[in-house]
């Protein structure tokens, strides 16, 4: 008799929001009632898309168009981890440097101790035996991260798709952004992108 062995498929279910302010993306990362975000912008569209309990928000930097949500969201959920590296969490605490004081609308978040700092390579448990890791890719800003969970990549700036990375603003870096995004080209060889804006008009 034929032996039919199982091939267990992990199955992360990925939700993408597209969000008001220059078309950043967050995603919603879910299995079985666990829920991770991906940056965080419009909660209003990002809470119908939790499948029960929000564990944490992977951060892939902290600019204000990836953050602005993140206040909004602890009032929903008071006890989700927010996780960047020392120059993220920089950015999450100065509206200088993540950019909001010129754009009208000042954020700083309004919780100290909700944020985790992670190391270059560190994996973070998500969901059982799935992680995520963390890649410091930084040039597009000194905070920025890209996120692996399985064959799925969260590059945030660092790399999107067909748009030039943008390295003209305060605290980027060219050298640094082309030496990520080479990093980057190896990460998602076999894996699919998942990046910080739908469209390049405005980005930062
Ligand atoms: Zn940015």
């Amino acid at each position: 008799m034929l032996e039919i062995k199982n091939i267990i498929r992990y199955e992360v279910e990925i939700y993408h929001v597209v969000n008001t302010i220059f078309r950043s993306c967050s995603y919603v990362v879910s299995q079985d009632g666990i829920s991770w975000l991906v940056d965080c912008g419009d909660v209003d569209q990002i809470m119908p898309l939790i499948d029960g309990k929000l564990v944490g928000v992977l951060l892939t930097h902290a600019h204000f168009d990836h953050i602005y949500g993140l206040n909004h969201l602890l009032r929903f959920y008071p006890n989700v981890v927010i996780c960047t590296n020392e120059a993220g969490k920089d950015g999450l605490f100065s509206d200088k440097l993540n950019f909001s004081r010129y754009y009208g609308d000042p954020f700083v978040l309004n919780q100290q101790d909700r944020v985790s700092l992670v190391t270059d390579g560190e994996m973070i448990p998500l969901f059982g035996d799935i992680k995520a890791q963390a890649m410091f890719t930084p040039g597009h800003s000194p905070g920025c991260v890209t996120w692996m969970v399985e064959d799925a990549v969260f590059t945030g700036d660092s790399y999107i798709p067909g748009v030039k990375t943008v390295t003209n603003i305060p605290h980027s870096d060219k050298l640094l952004a082309a030496q990520s995004e080479e990093l980057i080209h190896k990460m998602i060889e076999h894996r699919s992108v998942y990046p910080g804006h739908a469209a390049s008009e405005g980005m930062i």
